[in-house]
């Protein structure tokens, strides 16, 4: 990786610190949520799953033994307003399977280990791939584990950190190799919030086709 890459990543970070301040984005009100808010979130907006997951709140089922225990047609009902809402059934119910049958619904017991065979376990579960896996291992699980999603790939190959066809583990492995400027205790909470801001860089100015660079807090590093 070349050390410039390496220099503007971390200075992306300080840019958009500056303007939009600490996030405090965490995706759920308690880990399991946040396993869940990470399945209900693929294809869809953010706003949807919270439709969702309001609606799972309000049937009292936003609990693994309770969600377990819900036919998979009634679980589709609950989740309808995420969209793909069978399909998002069964990939609840195949992640609950693991969760409730081997670990008694323990969320933290799910979750314990290194990063890599929490990992494989997670990815072995039908339906969730590299981006959800690690959304549950960095904000449900406090594992090291660098989320990249669209808006990383986009914004990543505007300003050319990496080219936008490279595979989902070089990007994470760029940066988690670039992104270690900070002492490991406070690690987690960087590339936690790492992962927020360019979230909402993505959302308010890296349009997938008209991007409004002027007055992005990237400008700088264009
Ligand atoms: S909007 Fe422009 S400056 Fe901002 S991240 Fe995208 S390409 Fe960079």
């Amino acid at each position: 990786m070349k050390r410039s890459t390496t220099l503007a990543l971390r200075r992306a970070y300080r840019l958009m610190r500056r303007r939009h301040g600490h996030q405090n984005w965490w995706p759920g009100d308690t880990p399991f949520e946040v396993c869940v808010g990470a399945i209900l979130t693929q294809n869809t907006s953010w706003r949807n799953v919270e439709r969702a997951i309001a609606r799972l709140k309000a049937a009292g089922v936003l609990d693994p033994v309770r969600m377990h225990a819900l036919a998979e047609d009634q679980l589709a009902e609950h989740v309808r307003p995420a969209g793909y809402y069978r399909v998002k059934a069964r990939r609840l119910r195949a992640f609950l399977g693991g969760l409730v049958e081997s670990h008694g619904g323990r969320v933290d017991r799910w979750l314990e280990g290194p990063t890599i065979e929490v990992r494989r376990r997670l990815l072995d579960v039908p339906g969730i791939g590299p981006e959800t896996a690690d959304s549950i291992l960095l904000y449900a699980g406090e594992h090291l584990s660098f989320v990249v999603d669209a808006y990383t790939r986009r914004i990543f190959a505007r300003h050319g950190w990496a080219p936008p066809e490279a595979a989902y583990d070089d990007l994470q492995a760029l940066c988690a190799t670039a992104l270690r400027d900070r002492p490991g205790a406070i690690l987690l909470d960087y590339w936690r919030d790492y992962h927020a801001q360019l979230v909402r860089v993505g959302k308010d100015y890296c349009r997938p086709r008209a991007p409004r660079c002027a007055g992005c807090p990237l400008e700088p590093l264009l």
